[in-house]
């Protein structure tokens, strides 16, 4: 599932483009083809092509796990879920497999939703409030500090890695994420969050932003679904490598499973304190 690095990656692309995928931005949308209906959270199909056509796509940014476009006057948003991809591809391209929206665009473009598991999610709304507005903080928000954090974490005694998972206590983070950050702060997934000290908080917050940095800088990590391109996944420290030697002290990584979520962690490092 894609978390806060590859929604990001895939924004950049699609601001900026990369050789041979030229970028979206300034292009006006030509014509739209939603070719399942359920992909489409608001508003009704009729509604949706009649807004949507004629606006220019102005600018791809993410909040959370949502990419945002914003466009000539209204939002454009997505939720990948667990198999969602925005491909850009010739104006004109025939539908594929598990494609759920065609954009055609100007310059000879398409931009192509695709979604195998049909759990991805498309928005048009005047106000993006209405879909980001129970989101937490934005942990690489600089105005976001460890204080922050230690106020939300004193406000509920929930283990760190459900909470850590829960969009509206911070946003972009899942299951590799989460795990990763963890292990890197020496911290048990099931510690409860009102029992860490200051310094640990700031350990998190620091770890927090080291391992989605890292993510960022490899384009994020190619696992669990379509997502091409990114290699962060040679780089964990402990997702999916149980049994493997922690890559600060040796020890095997452990499984554990916290709320229906497998979670990996260095029993020597990650310690529960009683
Ligand atoms: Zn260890």
């Amino acid at each position: 599932m894609p978390e806060l690095p590859e929604v990001e990656t895939i924004a950049r692309i699609l601001r900026q483009g990369i050789p041979g995928q030229p970028a979206i931005i300034s292009r006006r949308i030509l014509e739209a083809n939603l070719l399942w209906a359920r992909t489409l959270a608001t508003p009704n199909p009729e509604v949706f092509h009649e807004r949507l056509v004629g606006q220019v796509i102005e600018s791809s940014a993410r909040r959370g796990k949502f990419l945002v476009f914003g466009l000539s006057s209204d939002w454009l948003l997505f939720h990948l879920r667990m198999s969602g991809d925005l491909l850009v591809r010739p104006a004109g391209t025939p539908p594929t497999t598990h494609d759920r929206l065609l954009l055609e665009l100007e310059g000879n473009l398409q931009l192509a939703f695709n979604d195998a598991r049909k759990f991805g999610r498309v928005w048009l709304v005047d106000e993006v409030d209405r879909v980001l507005d129970g989101l937490g903080p934005e942990p690489l928000d600089a105005g976001f500090t460890a204080h922050d954090l230690f106020d939300r974490l004193q406000g509920t005694h929930r283990q760190l890695k459900p909470l850590l998972l829960d969009q509206s206590f911070l946003a972009g983070l899942g299951n590799i994420y989460v795990d990763e950050a963890l292990n890197l702060a020496g911290l048990h997934p099931l510690t409860p969050a009102n029992h860490l000290t200051e310094e640990q908080t700031g350990a998190l917050l620091s770890s927090i932003r080291s391992v989605i940095q890292d993510g960022i800088a490899r384009n994020g990590a190619s696992i669990d679904w379509v997502y091409r391109g990114g290699d962060f996944q040679n780089y964990f420290r402990v997702y999916q490598r149980t049994g493997e030697p922690c890559p600060k002290c040796g020890t095997p990584i452990a499984r554990i499973v916290v709320g229906q979520r497998g979670t990996h962690f260095c029993p020597h490092c990650q310690q529960l304190s009683t």
